[in-house]
């Protein structure tokens, strides 16, 4: 691919996302002009931490009204753009009904704005957001994987729409964007597939999983203890690094693990206790596996048994070179990533002092 002209407009959906916030940041402190499609492009609330940081830059953002389920919304948003990062997905793991909360947005939604891009003879590459949650299921699933570690070859094979919803509505929705990148060649597609997203986000009160996960770790929650279930890591500020090399750097191609560090959640929350442990109720054992099984359903209705057996005790194991070597992404540690976003936690009233 040629190089793409940055005086061109540069379309994001999602931008009133978690993950989708640095990266816009980013892209107006380059000075570029963003198009970003919402779905409420009239709620001024919902675009406050946008405009601020576009009034901090020397770039501009401009909105637009669409829907991912809403055929051709998205035309004239992408009108003009050389590069579409498409981010936008629901990310939820408590659904009662996986399809349409889901999986249609993701399927759907993705099948719509490439749609776009076919229609839009100025685009010429369009990143899209994936997740590790298209390359695995479950950590069990490393027992089947060669050479026991995921890498960008690897695919999720082991979830449903009953078990891991959200991981199976990535896997179709990346499967589908490849169908339709394939099908044409007047643009590329480049995939980045994030593990767990941790760290700041432009908005302290977002409504990403991660900050559930990550909240439970300092709000009691997790008094008793915390799993080691395995996970891979990676901070919203190195992600946004990857999408915006993704976009720019010419010899990008394929899919991308972006992921900083593979942990579990027992040691994740440890990176807290040093500077937190004596006002916040942060998790000081690891939760044994059978404890888990019998409690967590019960706590959280959202975790099942199946899920605990195949993910607690169990390490997860992706290999991250290429985005190293390809995007040029250097990780940042993960106590730093953690005690950034509690922090951020903390100071956003997320979460409240013991006592
Ligand atoms: P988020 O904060 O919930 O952002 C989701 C974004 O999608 C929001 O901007 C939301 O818009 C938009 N969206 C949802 N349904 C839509 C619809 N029907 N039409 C138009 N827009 C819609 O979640 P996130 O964590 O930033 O996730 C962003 C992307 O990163 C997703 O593709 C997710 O799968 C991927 N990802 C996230 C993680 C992670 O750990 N956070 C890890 C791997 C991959 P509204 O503001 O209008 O709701």
């Amino acid at each position: 691919m040629t190089a793409i002209d940055s005086s061109a407009p540069v379309m994001v959906t999602g931008a009133t996302g978690y993950v989708a916030g640095q990266l816009v940041k980013k892209l107006l402190k380059q000075g570029l002009t963003v198009h970003a499609p919402v779905r409420d492009p009239d709620k001024p609330e919902k675009l406050k931490y946008l405009n601020e940081i576009a009034a901090a830059s020397s770039g501009e953002i401009k909105y637009f009204k669409a829907d991912l389920l809403d055929d051709g919304s998205y035309d004239e948003a992408m009108a003009g753009c050389a590069l579409v990062f498409h981010t936008a997905s629901p990310f939820k793991i408590d659904v009662k009904d996986p399809q349409s909360e889901l999986i249609d947005p993701a399927r759907l939604g993705t099948r719509n704005v490439l749609q776009s891009a076919n229609r839009t003879p100025e685009v010429k590459r369009v990143v899209l957001t994936s997740s590790c949650a298209a390359i695995y299921g479950d950590n069990a699933d490393l027992r089947t994987t060669p050479d026991g570690v995921f890498t960008e070859e690897t695919w999720n094979t082991s979830s449903s729409m009953t078990h891991n919803p959200y991981s199976y509505s990535k896997t179709v929705a990346e499967k589908e964007a490849w169908k339709i990148a394939e099908s044409q060649s007047r643009w590329d597609m480049v995939v980045v597939n994030p593990t767990l997203v941790i760290g700041p986000g432009i908005n302290p009160h977002a409504t990403s999983e991660s900050f559930n996960l990550i909240k439970q770790m300092g709000d009691g929650t997790m008094k008793t203890g915390a799993p080691r279930w395995g996970f891979g890591a990676v901070d919203v500020r190195d992600l946004a690094e990857a999408h915006y090399n993704a976009g720019f750097t010419p010899t990008a191609k394929g899919r991308h693990i972006v992921s900083g560090h593979n942990t579990n959640m027992f040691a994740m929350s440890q990176t807290l206790l040093e500077k937190y442990g004596e006002d916040y109720p942060i998790p000081r054992r690891a939760l044994p596996k059978w404890l888990m099984w019998v409690i967590g359903p019960i706590v959280d209705k959202s975790i099942t048994r199946k899920a605990i057996s195949r993910n607690v005790g169990l390490p997860w194991i992706g290999d991250n070179s290429k985005s190293v070597r390809e995007l040029g992404i250097s990780y940042r540690p993960l106590a730093e990533s953690m005690n950034d976003f509690f922090q951020q936690m903390i100071d956003s009233g997320l979460v409240k002092k013991a006592g």
